[in-house]
């Protein structure tokens, strides 16, 4: 079959590999109809990843239709036929972690726990095309992908809504929404958004519906500011106003009660990220350069705020604002998206018209083109804010 496979730092390839197939009994395989570019597929080809392998399967946002099922799975559960979106994170529902509801914090389904506990100290969940720091899993930017413990994970959908309004629950539809739902939004909530990618405008759609009574979007691209003043958002460009001074303008002095950072790793590009691969290559850049989105939401949220965290980050981050986060009473909340979590209550928001994923995609691409897509969304090129890949 066809993939799209990491080739080495800023380099992504389609090409032709073994078809998966089934590996345990509550495997299933799935022949890929939708696929899309996230945010995180760019720390991988930035190569901020230090555990992608050549030739490693991207992509962890898909869904399409089950071809084959492990003999393991009941006839109930899911069957051949059977149109599925599947989410990221890999949970086994049944550790401790799982039943917290806290998925991709699993401590069943990454082969690789060791490696993450080095990293992070304990183990999490695998995931799907994201290196073997989460399990070495194939990704689904492919024809087809193998979905581990598929009847506990994947969820079946059985309207007719269509492939581009459900794929996003693989990942950054739940994501947005946890952001905004770790925030504890109250009647009249300001909500800040660092970052105005699909995860940001996610996480402000989900405001919205969460009940804040002002949207703020930041970020420097002028047509995702757009996109977020299309929906009655206010924004500001991080590269023509100081952000700390706009937002308690807008705030009456206090800040926003709600911040979230959407942006991640790439606040940090060489600037205070300590990377964990190849660093002395990167340029230095100065603080103010290039302001930090998570610093920046510590010192601007409200005394006794809320700062949620989505964006990705990898390593360590230096001159974290310690002081502001302590005296000010703040909460910092954060998490790879615990998806399994949410995609259920999302899926009824859609078939309810309350959110509408599609209104983020502006690209559709054959797989054959998914370099191609790697290039617009990273490069910010021709307006381009989320791809969607077919096979
Ligand atoms: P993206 O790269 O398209 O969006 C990031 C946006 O942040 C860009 O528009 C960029 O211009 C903006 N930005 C950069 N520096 C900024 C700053 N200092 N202040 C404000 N904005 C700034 O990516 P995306 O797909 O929207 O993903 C966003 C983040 O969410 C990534 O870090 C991604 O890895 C992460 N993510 C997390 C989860 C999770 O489970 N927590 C899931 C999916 C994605
Ligand atoms: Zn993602
Ligand atoms: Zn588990």
């Amino acid at each position: 079959m066809k993939a799209n496979c990491w080739t080495g730092r800023n380099s992504v390839e389609v090409q032709e590999v073994p078809d998966p197939s089934i590996l345990n009994n509550r495997d299933a395989i799935v022949k890929i109809t939708s696929t899309a570019i996230c945010g995180s597929d760019l720390h991988l080809l930035d190569g901020y990843v230090p555990t992608m392998e050549k030739g490693d399967i991207m992509g962890h946002e898909f869904m399409g239709e089950v071809v084959e099922v492990g003999s393991g799975i009941s006839d109930g559960k899911l069957r051949v036929g059977d149109r599925v979106v599947v989410p990221f994170p890999i949970a086994c529902g049944a550790c401790a972690s799982c039943r917290a509801e806290l998925y991709s914090c699993c401590e069943n389904t990454n082969p690789n726990a060791g490696i993450s506990e080095k990293f992070f100290g304990h183990p999490t969940a695998g995931i799907y095309g994201y290196s073997h720091l989460t399990g070495g899993f194939a990704g689904g930017q492919a024809e087809y992908a193998r979905v581990v413990l598929a009847d506990a994970n994947a969820l079946k959908i059985e309207s007719d809504l269509s492939d581009e309004q459900v794929l996003f629950l693989s990942d950054i539809l739940p994501t947005g929404y946890m952001g905004a739902d770790m925030c504890d939004i109250q009647e009249g909530d300001v909500v800040a958004v660092w970052g105005a990618g699909p995860v940001g405008q996610f996480a402000m759609d989900s405001a919205r519906v969460l009940g804040a009574e002002k949207v703020i979007a930041i970020d420097k691209e002028t047509y995702r500011l757009d996109m977020a003043a299309a929906q009655g958002y206010t924004t500001i460009n991080f590269e023509d106003t100081d952000v700390r001074s706009a937002l308690l303008e807008l705030t009456g002095g206090r800040g926003p009660d709600k911040c979230i950072d959407a942006v991640g790793m790439e606040a940090t590009h060489g600037a205070s990220h300590v990377h964990l691969y190849d660093r002395a290559k990167q340029a230095v850049r100065s603080e103010t350069d290039r302001p930090h989105a998570l610093r920046q939401a510590i010192l601007s949220c409200r005394s006794g705020g809320v700062v949620s965290v989505i964006g990705v980050y990898g390593g360590l981050i230096d001159k974290f604002p310690a002081g502001a986060w302590m005296n000010r009473s703040l909460t910092l909340r954060t998490g790879q998206c615990h998806v399994q979590k949410y995609m259920k209550p999302l899926l009824g928001m859609i078939e309810q018209g309350k959110i509408d994923p599609t209104r983020i995609i502006t690209h559709r691409l054959p797989l054959t083109e998914a370099p191609t897509g790697y290039d617009l969304f990273k490069n910010k090129k021709d307006h381009c804010e989320k791809v969607v890949l077919t096979p």
